[in-house]
């Protein structure tokens, strides 16, 4: 980074055996904020399981083996959606297909993939007209941010190829919005995205020290009302854990992070009411007759499990 700069950057530090260390500095009227990121070098790339994702091959299969579509992972910066998609990647490689990324940057690298990272000469829009010409059979666009990429990812999409992508959206029902709002058409979105998936990072619960203890009653009832909600039943009967602390969590209570996901498989009821210009309460409401379930019930199926506590649910997503 450019120490005199008073503008906005974006840099990386390297100088960690273990951890590179991402920076973004935005000039401000007091001088500059920093954020600094903190990432694993060569944390090597997890099963799309072990993140978090429901156990279950068959809808794994469903939502991202597809031909001809375009599959996009929303989340807000930070709650895992690259580590998501490596895992994805991961999950369908395989000798014989060829995979090809644009990231910006790379942050892992992976053995048998073509791997392109985009600099201040190259965009995401121009590197994907050049990937296409290559015809690879899977192709991972790190960021729809423009019209333009999206353009680009929906024509490859159409055209043979299966893209995997991620935008910020807060839920996988948005990603319908945000897409009509970068200016695709329903038609476009209709016909190409086979699903969006959601996600969150929670803290998981120090299995050194988490306290065993009963749901209190107001739990009970939060859960309770979610699960009527969504015609989930869950059961309270079982224990729930408080973080405590202690040498093996530097005293925190939590130790390592796992997503919570949701789910949205295109449906052909659903392809009609996007094609029909339906709001997103109305697409959320078909969707929630088929497969998909919100953010909050994959978050309290991991409150009933005991590996995260309500309180932890409750600051990503606001439940109480
Ligand atoms: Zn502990």
């Amino acid at each position: 980074m450019h120490q005199e700069k008073q503008e906005s950057q974006d840099g990386r530090i390297l100088i960690y055996p273990d951890y590179n260390i991402r920076v973004s500095s935005q000039k401000n009227i007091y001088g500059e904020k920093f954020v600094l990121r903190l990432l694993k070098k060569n944390a090597g790339i997890k099963r799309i399981f072990e993140l978090g994702f429901p156990e279950d091959e068959t809808l794994v299969n469903k939502c991202f083996n597809k031909r001809n579509s375009i599959s996009i992972i929303a989340a807000p910066t930070g709650e895992g959606k690259t580590t998501t998609l490596y895992s994805i990647i991961d999950f369908l490689n395989s000798p014989n297909i060829n995979i090809t990324t644009i990231e910006d940057p790379v942050e892992i690298r992976i053995p048998g993939l073509n791997q392109i990272e985009i600099d201040a000469k190259t965009s995401f829009s121009g590197s994907l007209r050049t990937v296409l010409r290559q015809d690879p059979d899977i192709i991972l666009v790190g960021e729809i941010r423009d019209l333009e990429t999206a353009e680009i990812a929906m024509q490859s999409g159409q055209t043979g190829h299966y893209v995997l992508s991620t935008i910020h959206t807060i839920d996988a029902i948005e990603v319908i919005t945000r897409l009509r709002k970068l200016g695709i058409s329903n038609y476009d979105i209709a016909s190409t995205v086979a699903s969006a998936v959601s996600q969150r990072l929670v803290r998981k619960l120090c299995p050194h020290c988490k306290k065993e203890r009963n749901f209190t009653d107001e739990e009970k009832k939060v859960i309770e009302t979610i699960g009527k909600k969504y015609g989930v039943d869950f059961d309270t009967s079982g224990k729930t854990y408080d973080a405590i602390g202690c040498k093996e969590c530097n005293q925190i209570g939590y130790y390592d992070r796992i997503g919570i996901f949701e789910i949205l498989s295109i449906e052909d009821e659903i392809k009609q009411l996007i094609v029909d210009d339906a709001s997103s309460i109305e697409i959320r409401n078909e969707a929630l007759k088929h497969s998909y379930k919100p953010l909050v019930i994959d978050g309290i199926g991991k409150v009933i499990n005991g590996t995260t506590n309500l309180a932890e649910i409750n600051k990503k997503l606001l439940i109480y």
